[in-house]
């Protein structure tokens, strides 16, 4: 008998191996009982029938008091009771370890699991009983407890208990084979289930492995050692268009998937020429590139799979990257493309020219770089909006790159601006006729948004290797060149010459003179006088006096406008410079007053400060100052361009002007894109023809017939007429007989400093001639009027 200490399963003792209690004498009863639980034991599906079974076969055909099996909860070595047969609660006190019985009543039981050897207590041996039995009927008179095993771990208890002494005698041999059986079949029953457990944890791995290769976005295909499909996801069918389930395609060889694969959506045959590769070299393979004939793009990776040095086939994974990279394509499609041209932009351009410098010096070929720019294309945005803007800059496009070859290049700069690299010419004469013929596609008319808009540009090249600058250098020296065009007039195309880069810094150099001068009042103003030709009573003959600008930062000449034409139009200048002017201007004339000459002034106002939204604010201000001014005659000239530069917004300020009586000229007629029917349509009180028609009118024929024409059409449209650059007196004469109202230049008299002018216009007495020349001249029209001619033309 084996002392029970209610302690739980000391170490070591977990393994001890089932002991027999005793062998059985009776073979009658003993022998059927066994029979029977070798059925039970057989045919049992679960623990928990084979425990019930057999504690109703202890009690029935046993003839047990009560049975009971508890079970070892191995994790926190407690017993459960598994099963019991017999008057309630009779087992409980003898199973029970923690739940609050005294420990020395409860280690009946658990004795037989600490010893590992089944535990026998009677009452015929006067011990006393091993847990209280106030619940157990009166009759039990012993007991017994047997280990069962499973996987060689002890495992759970049998507990019988029987009315006098029934085990020790009769049958008492009966129970440790009871137990012996009930311990094997139990061990059957956990090693079945131990089986059952890992081969659903297999099942379950393999299902979460299948769950995690089905993602939606990536195609999974995994192939055998011998390149069959073992699996497909749900992305790669649907990724290829297959109309299979990933089930069915499961067994199939890859030659066999690629003949399911639809026409349009199989990658190209190139393609399987690499997967053949990859499935040869059979090493990992990680972001392949895969473009399907259906245009879309697919990240690949391989991955061989190899477990413990054996070949088990490999995983093919696909991506869809097609949305990525037409993204990709968007974002360097907006960094280095124009969008409204789909031109090659600055950037892309710079990075292109490289290449081509690059090529063009190892080859030793000739490269011209240009620089064009659309003439005043701001009067096409305010004619046509910016839409309309965008379309002709398309169009231009359009038709540049419809002269040159595939291989050269136009990029789109910005603004109107574009650049062009022209590859492998011959000459310069090839480069020439080339910019010829662009300038000529380009003049042909725009028809945009209901107009027709007649176009210009400039153009700026250079010759690489002749001028032999890295690409940076050449685009510079190309602008150089496009600045040299605008100077030109426009619409034409200028070779870059080295001397152009000095030029670019006198100007620059200049333009810092000025603004220092603005800042230095160093600026000031000579005025030459414009006199009638036909005399006006009371003026003595002057009409008035137009103011021109100098620089005196030398302290010995002055400096003449022509040195310092490109500031004048400045951004930042022009204005201050035309506030100058008209304050100084007004200011003399006001002295001039004082002095008791009365004599109108005519300022040049540049066409950006004219267009300034602030113009009329300085007019007023300086008119605030000196009043009177206005009761002379106060005058601005306007140069041709003006008008066309921004026609409606000129024409609303020279209105505007005309309100204030401001008395409008325009300026240089001739030498612009103003024609007389345009004069019409503006409300100017006179044109100044140009000095380039008078300088030699007396012998260019063409220029007499331009400057007559010109004079008799503004009289008809009762403008008057001055001529400028009238160095000679035959030249006044003849455009006196012409007809023409007024005259200046330096025969009647060069610039002068203000303090002259009262002096001067005192002094000043036409030439009799002209006189008798208007005089003559009135009567040839009245002659003629009679006829019913055409007016005359001195010949
Ligand atoms: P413009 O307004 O046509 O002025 C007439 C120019 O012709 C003046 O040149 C004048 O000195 C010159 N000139 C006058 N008579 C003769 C002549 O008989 N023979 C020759 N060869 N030339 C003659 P200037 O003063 O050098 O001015 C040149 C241009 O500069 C002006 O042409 C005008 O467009 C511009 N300019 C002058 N002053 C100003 C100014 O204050 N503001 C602005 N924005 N431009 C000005
Ligand atoms: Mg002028
Ligand atoms: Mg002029």
């Amino acid at each position: 008998m084996h002392a029970t200490d209610g302690k739980l399963l000391p170490e070591g003792s977990a393994r001890a191996q089932p002991q027999r209690a005793a062998p059985m004498r009776d073979p009658g009863i003993g022998s059927s009982l066994v029979s029977a639980a070798l059925a039970l034991a057989t045919g049992a599906e679960s623990e928990a029938a084979l425990f019930a079974a057999v504690c109703r076969l202890a009690c029935g055909q046993g003839k047990c008091t009560f049975a009971a099996v508890a079970v070892l909860d191995p994790l926190r070595a407690e017993l459960h009771l598994a099963a019991h047969c017999g008057p309630a609660g009779a087992s409980d006190a003898a199973i029970a370890t923690t739940s609050g019985v005294a420990a020395a009543s409860t280690g009946f039981v658990m004795g037989a699991l600490q010893a590992g050897a089944p535990q026998q207590w009677t009452a015929a041996g006067g011990s006393q009983a091993p847990w209280p039995l106030s619940k157990v009927p009166a009759d039990v008179a012993s007991l017994g407890a047997w280990p069962l095993h499973a996987d060689g771990e002890l495992s759970a208890v049998l507990l019988l208990g029987t009315a006098a002494d029934a085990l020790a005698a009769s049958d008492a041999g009966a129970w440790p084979d009871l137990a012996s059986v009930l311990g094997l079949a139990f061990g059957r029953l956990r090693a079945q289930a131990a089986h059952a457990a890992t081969e659903h944890m297999q099942s379950l791995r393999t299902l979460q492995l299948r769950a995690a290769l089905s993602m939606p976005h990536i195609g999974v295909l995994v192939l055998s050692a011998q390149n069959t499909v073992r699996f497909v996801n749900a992305a790669f069918c649907a990724q290829f268009h297959l109309h299979d389930t990933p089930d069915s395609l499961e067994g199939l060889t890859v030659r066999e998937l690629r003949d399911r694969l639809p026409e349009g959506c199989a990658p190209a045959e190139h393609e399987w020429q690499r997967i053949a590769r990859t499935l040869a070299a059979c090493s990992a393979v990680t972001g392949d590139e895969v473009r399907m004939r259906d245009g879309r793009v697919f990240l690949r990776d391989f991955t061989p799979i190899c477990i413990d040095g054996a070949d088990q086939g490999s995983l093919w994974q696909w991506r869809d990257i097609t949305a990525q990279k037409l993204h990709e394509k968007r974002i360097e499609q907006l960094a280095f493309f124009d969008e409204v041209s789909g031109l090659p932009n600055r950037r892309r351009l710079f990075e292109l020219l490289e290449a081509a410098h690059t090529t063009a010096a190892a080859q030793q070929d000739v490269l011209a770089v240009g620089v064009l720019d659309l003439d005043r294309f701001k009067n096409v945005n305010d004619t046509v909006g910016r839409d309309g803007g965008d379309r002709v800059l398309t169009e231009t496009a359009a038709r540049i790159l419809g002269i040159l070859r595939p291989d050269d290049m136009l990029a789109r700069f910005g603004g109107d601006e574009f650049a062009l690299v022209i590859f492998g010419l011959d000459s310069k004469e090839q480069l020439d006729a080339i910019s010829r013929c662009i300038l000529q596609a380009l003049r042909a008319p725009y028809f945009v948004a209901g107009e027709q808009l007649q176009l210009s540009a400039s153009v700026g090249w250079t010759l690489f290797p002749r001028d032999d600058g890295d690409a940076e250098g050449l685009v510079r020296h190309a602008e150089l060149a496009l600045f040299s065009a605008k100077e030109e007039g426009r619409d034409c195309g200028v070779l870059y010459e080295p001397s152009m880069e000095a030029e670019q810094l006198r100007l620059r150099a200049m333009r810092e003179r000025i603004a220092r001068a603005l800042e230095t009042s160093r600026l000031q103003l000579l005025f030459q006088p414009i006199v009638y030709i036909d005399g006006l009573p009371g003026r003595n003959g002057v009409a008035g006096m137009e103011a021109l600008l100098r620089l005196d930062d030398t302290g010995k000449d002055l400096v003449e406008p022509a040195k310092f034409m490109h500031v004048l139009d400045d951004p930042q200048l022009a204005r201050p410079i035309g506030r100058f002017v008209l304050d100084a201007a007004l200011r003399q004339c006001h002295a001039w007053m004082l002095a008791g000459v009365s004599i109108p002034v005519s300022v040049n106002i540049s066409t950006r400060h004219l267009l300034h939204p602030a113009f009329f604010g300085d007019i007023e201000s300086v008119l605030e100052s000196y009043p009177d001014v206005m009761e002379v005659g106060f005058g601005i000239e306007i140069t041709e361009t003006g008008p066309s530069m921004d026609h409606t917004r000129a024409k609303a300020v020279i209105e505007e002007c005309r309100r204030r009586g401001i008395r409008v000229g325009l300026d240089d007629f001739g030498t612009g894109s103003a024609s007389l029917s345009h004069i019409q349509q503006l409300d100017i009180e006179h044109i100044k023809l140009d000095q380039s028609f008078v300088s030699d009118i007396l012998f260019d024929d063409r220029n007499m017939a331009i400057a007559a024409g010109v004079i008799t059409t503004a009289r008809m449209l009762a403008r008057t007429v001055i001529a400028e650059g009238v160095e000679t007196s035959a030249q006044g004469d003849l455009l006196a007989s012409l007809g023409c109202h007024q005259l200046q230049g330096y025969s009647i008299s060069r610039p002068m400093p203000s303090a002259a002018v009262p002096g001067w216009v005192t002094r000043w007495k036409p030439p009799a001639s002209w006189a008798h020349l208007v005089e003559e001249r009135h009567a040839l029209l009245a002659e003629h009027d009679e006829a019913g001619d055409d007016p005359p033309v001195p010949g």
